[in-house]
């Protein structure tokens, strides 16, 4: 372990928990890259990729695609020069075969993991952020109907972008599914985390602001400055 290697910082919590708004928070503020295995399957789709082809279904039922994939995709991305300065992992691991997958990786780079953060949200509150969840095509800035509206209805406050867009996945179906598979295989990583000594648990019920002002201060203690 070097002390100066470039901070790992994983963010869990079920769909809707705050993970990518947070997440772009923190990549502003401290100036690491957020890596949303979301988004990069996301591209994969769009692009055609084999990797998209084999994921698109899966996703649009809300279950979970293969780890194989997954971990592939994390590792390329990993290994582009911009994550040296420090990665936030944005809905990565998410199951335990992921989890052990990353500690490999990070074997490898020299790399540990600084900080686990737990966003807890409960299952209600979860249902009603995906529902009323859209996204600037454009930036990437993420709103909501009800809790993040831009200033100007329909205009991101981020870039100007007018193109809204919702995901495909974002529906009333796929919301439960993706409920159990949080619950089933990804929920078990916080003992998993816990007993690595790097877990910590932030009440993400709380407002946007609040709850990233509770995420600096465990970082700021968890990385060396
Ligand atoms: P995740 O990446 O965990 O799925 P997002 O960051 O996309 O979650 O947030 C889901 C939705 O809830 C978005 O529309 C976002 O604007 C909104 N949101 C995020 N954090 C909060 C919060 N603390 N309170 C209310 N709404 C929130
Ligand atoms: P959210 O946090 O709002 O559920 P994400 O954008 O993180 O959404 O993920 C969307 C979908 O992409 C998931 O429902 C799943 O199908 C797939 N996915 C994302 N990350 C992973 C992962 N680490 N392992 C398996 N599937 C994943
Ligand atoms: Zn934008």
């Amino acid at each position: 372990m070097t002390t100066n290697a470039p901070p790992v910082l994983i963010l869990l919590g079920p769909p809707g928990a705050g993970k990518g708004t947070q997440a772009r928070m923190l990549e502003e503020q401290f100036g690491y890259v957020q890596l949303s295995t979301g988004d990069l399957l996301r591209a994969a789709v769009a692009a055609g990729t084999d990797a998209g082809k084999a994921a698109d279904a899966v996703m649009k039922a809300g279950g979970l695609v293969s780890d194989q994939i997954v971990i592939d995709i994390l590792r390329d991305r990993l290994a582009e020069p911009d994550c040296a300065t420090g990665v936030i992992l944005d809905g990565f691991p998410r199951t335990t075969v992921q989890a052990k997958a990353l500690d490999a990786l990070l074997v490898e780079s020299k790399q540990r993991i600084d900080s686990v953060i737990s966003l807890d949200v409960d299952d209600a509150a979860m249902v009603t952020r995906v529902a009323g969840r859209y996204t600037c095509a454009s930036c990437g800035e993420g709103y909501h109907d009800t809790f993040k509206v831009p200033a100007t209805a329909g205009v991101c406050d981020n870039c100007g972008g007018t193109d809204m867009k919702r995901r495909a996945d974002d529906t009333v179906e796929a919301v439960g599914a993706r409920l159990e598979a949080y619950h089933a295989q990804t929920a078990p990583l916080i003992d998993y985390y816990d007993g690595h000594g790097v877990l910590s648990r932030v009440d993400a019920m709380g407002q946007i602001n609040d709850v990233a002002a509770a995420l600096r201060g465990l970082i700021k203690s968890a990385v060396p400055a």
